[in-house]
């Protein structure tokens, strides 16, 4: 499905909509009821280790290989076909933020979510596969504590966490919208304060929206699982384990049930910091997960203000090409779900 390095070269940035790969979903549907599983790739398009993992799948369905029990499992190899093609994160815009269906689509991810939304409503949950630029290890995301706040009321948390700890991967990561709606309000508040013109930066919640945010809103539960750097072949067969996992899990096919992983680091995301200049800068050349000791220097603000870590936590996301008033990096601290 990746298309020839030459082919690809004399495509233009921009072709006409229909000129476009289609959308494209591949439904397995048994006759009995159970569990509707959707599996989505290449949500950012460089990232097609779940491509790869589910063109794999499908084949073993085709072949009979694997069987459907019960339920549904729909496979989407290529979430955004545009960025797919180009070989990059994005087309127009990143597609796993502000995913929300629309009457006036104007860029091309709105066409997406336009597609995806009703798709992803008509399940039960949402396995997401990416890849990530720098780091070794596989890690996970799920969401929040069963709640009945208005951010993300959620009352899935117990299927999440059971599964999050069967893909296959030991690190788990939770925290995310409330620590990025914790940010927004921030940013608001420097908006207020003339530090940033409101026109250019994001000051709406509803930006945190991706893939799970919106499962989540719909009724549903969902994981994103972050496989391999994005050209490590290995992260094929983590994408590959962790969809077998998860339908073994469900119970749509037969298999060895997963057993929870023993020995695992399960971290919060705590807080964000946004770039205030582009003179901001790191202390060091930070990875995802770096440890960070209480009182040690994370990086230095244009002004001179020094970021210092309040606690020992560990730096989550720094992004060296982050602009003025977007998120610069998020802290996580260990604990505080999984029984940890
Ligand atoms: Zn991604």
């Amino acid at each position: 499905m990746s298309l020839p390095s030459s082919l690809l070269t004399s495509l233009p940035e921009q072709l006409a909509l229909d000129q476009e790969r289609p959308f494209e979903a591949i439904r397995l549907q048994s006759p009995l009821k159970g569990p509707r599983l959707i599996v989505t790739a290449a949500v950012h398009g460089n990232e097609t280790c779940g491509t790869f993992a589910i063109e794999r799948l499908v084949k073993q369905f085709e072949q009979g290989e694997l069987k459907l029990k019960c339920g549904a499992v729909t496979f989407v190899p290529v979430t955004n076909p545009k960025a797919y093609r180009l070989q990059r994160r994005n087309g127009d815009r990143n597609l796993n933020r502000r995913l929300i269906p629309t009457d006036t689509p104007a860029q091309y991810e709105d066409h997406i979510a336009n597609w995806l939304c009703p798709l992803l409503a008509e399940h039960d949950g949402l396995l997401d596969l990416h890849s990530f630029q720098s780091g070794a290890q596989p890690f996970a995301l799920f969401g929040p504590k069963n709640n009945t706040e208005t951010l993300e009321p959620f009352a899935h948390a117990n299927i999440e966490e059971a599964l999050v700890q069967r893909l296959g991967c030991s690190r788990f990561v939770y925290g995310w919208l409330d620590t990025y709606a914790k940010g927004i309000g921030r940013r608001a508040a420097e908006v207020n304060a003339g530090r940033f013109n409101a026109k250019e930066v994001d000051v709406d919640t509803r930006y945190g929206i991706g893939t799970t945010e919106y499962m989540r809103s719909t009724g549903g539960w969902s994981i994103t699982l972050e496989c391999s750097q994005h050209d490590d072949p290995g992260g094929r067969e983590v994408a590959y384990q962790a969809i077998l996992n998860t339908l073994i899990y469900l119970g749509l096919i037969e298999g060895t049930p997963p057993q929870p992983a023993q020995d695992f680091q399960v971290l919060g995301l705590y807080d964000v910091y946004d770039r205030f200049d582009m003179n901001d800068t790191f202390a060091k050349v930070w990875k995802s997960f770096d440890p960070i000791a209480q009182g040690e220097i994370i990086g230095t603000r244009a002004d001179g203000t020094v970021l210092r870590a309040q606690q020992d936590c560990f730096i989550v996301f720094p992004n060296i090409k982050s602009q003025p008033g977007q998120e610069w990096f998020y802290l996580a601290r260990s604990g505080g779900r999984l029984g940890r």
